[in-house]
């Protein structure tokens, strides 16, 4: 029995994760459940659930979930309801939970994904803009706290398991000097298991166990074929209409700005500690094929499967094992083709912005998540346009540079203030 604590319960993968769990009771036990302000979601599921904690980011929807449950179980909840961040960074360390599902949207999840990391917990990671924000930090904690991470993203997801069985996400190696990427690193890197040969050559870079490239596969969105002239006028539901994958908003319209795409580069780099000109980004309309890795001898492994966040899930949940997902089998009569297309990265800014920030490298990435949340909220609101996105972006990084990311201070004030800019640079449009 594993016990499991899900960062983001009501969310689209909290809940994706939940109907996993369904189907595996017996294995595993839900000891806390979280969201941000959805209380009825919440109490739903605390009724069906029965964790020990709840916590909702908001204090005053912490306060009526604890009046609804009393409520509704007329006595004293046996669920403690809890809130802020202090209560997500208490149920990301709990010492009897097993594994941290960290499913919040956006930097909100970095300090409890951090904690989690620090407790040494499998830490099944979905929330991609914490690795983005931190990436260094993060990896530093996950090594030094001997966590085990395991990617959720369905493109890391995939690398990993067209990787060698022993490769553990946990080394990432100083990157070679002289490329511009390795700014934001510090010096060598002690490796923890010095027993085991495949961990010693991952820590040498994926080039030491014969990995030329990473191919990362992309839908390209509900606007793939779209001009810039007819990108100008999309509407928020529109760009969360994605063709092949039910997501919440934010990471609909990062797919639809293809920064998503940027964001998972970045995720690439850190989770793999490969240099960003082995990551490539290669249109797959289709997402049956969620990410390829290219050995030197010109193998290409690619995982497959249909597009349904369950498979991954399912995948890091029961590492190295196998459990069922309630995944449709994939039947490739029925798909009948898989079809490749080059990226357009001037219809598609975003992605250049990022594979840029990544370069640079320090807190740049921090700065670039930052002005992206925020255009992309006020693009939801309709304050923005959806091509006004990447600009606010650009000038936010143009008018703040990064720093060293090596301390969670600056990485969090670098935040605060690309936040803050990015909100004056909306207000110029
Ligand atoms: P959703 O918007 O569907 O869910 C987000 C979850 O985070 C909700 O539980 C929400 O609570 C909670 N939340 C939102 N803001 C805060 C906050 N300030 N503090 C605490 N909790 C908060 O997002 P998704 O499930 O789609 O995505 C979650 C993460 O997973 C993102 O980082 C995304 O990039 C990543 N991901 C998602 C994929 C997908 O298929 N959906 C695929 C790959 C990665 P509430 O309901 O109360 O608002
Ligand atoms: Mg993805």
């Amino acid at each position: 029995m594993k016990n499991i604590t899900i960062l983001g319960a009501t969310g689209t993968i909290g809940i994706n994760t939940l109907n996993v769990l369904k189907q595996h009771r017996h294995e595993f036990e839900v000891i806390a459940l979280t969201a941000h302000r959805q209380v009825e979601r919440l109490e739903a599921l605390c009724l069906e659930w029965s964790p020990r904690y709840a916590v909702m980011a908001d204090s005053n929807a912490a306060e009526q979930l604890q009046q609804r449950l009393t409520k509704k179980t007329k006595k004293n909840p046996p669920v403690q309801v809890l809130s802020g961040t202090e209560g997500l960074t208490f149920v990301a360390s709990l010492p009897e939970v097993d594994i941290v599902m960290a499913a919040i949207v956006g930097s909100a999840g970095l300090l409890p994904t951090l904690a989690a990391a620090q407790a040494g917990k499998r830490v099944l990671l979905a929330n991609k803009e914490a690795l983005v924000m931190s990436g260094q930090l993060f990896m530093d904690a996950v090594r030094q706290h001997g966590a085990e991470l395991l990617p959720i993203d369905s493109e890391h997801n995939a690398v990993f398991q067209c990787l060698p069985p022993a490769f553990k996400i946990s080394h990432p190696p100083p990157l070679k000097t002289g490329d511009s990427s390795s700014n934001p690193l510090k010096g060598e890197e002690k490796i923890q298991n010095p027993n085991s040969k495949i961990q010693n050559m991952a820590a040498g870079g994926l080039d030491e166990i014969g990995v030329s490239r990473i191919l990362l596969t992309a839908s390209g969105g509900p606007f793939r074929t779209h001009s810039i002239e007819q990108l100008h006028d999309v509407t928020p539901s529109q760009a969360c209409a994605h063709p092949n994958w039910k997501m919440g908003r934010k990471i609909s319209v990062d797919s639809a700005t293809m920064m998503n795409k940027g964001l998972e580069v970045i995720e690439a780099h850190w989770l793999f500690a490969t240099q960003p000109k082995n990551i490539e980004v290669v249109l797959h309309p289709q997402s049956i094929i969620h990410s390829m890795v290219e050995y030197i001898d010109g193998s290409v492994l690619a995982q497959l499967g249909n597009p349904d966040m369950r498979t991954p899930i399912a995948h890091a949940l029961a590492w190295p094992k196998r459990i069922s997902s309630g995944v449709r089998r994939l039947n490739l009569v029925d798909i009948a083709r898989l079809d490749f297309e080059a990226v357009d990265f001037a219809r598609f800014p975003c992605l250049q912005l990022a594979y840029d920030a990544m370069s640079a490298g320090g807190t740049t990435t921090t700065i670039l998540n930052a002005a992206n949340e925020i255009a992309v909220q006020a693009f939801l609101q309709e304050r923005l346009r959806f091509t006004a996105i990447p600009k606010v972006i650009e000038t936010t990084l143009s008018r703040l540079s990064g720093r060293m990311a090596d301390f969670l201070e600056t990485i969090l004030e670098d935040d605060a203030r690309a936040r803050k800019l990015a909100l004056s640079v909306i207000s110029e449009q």
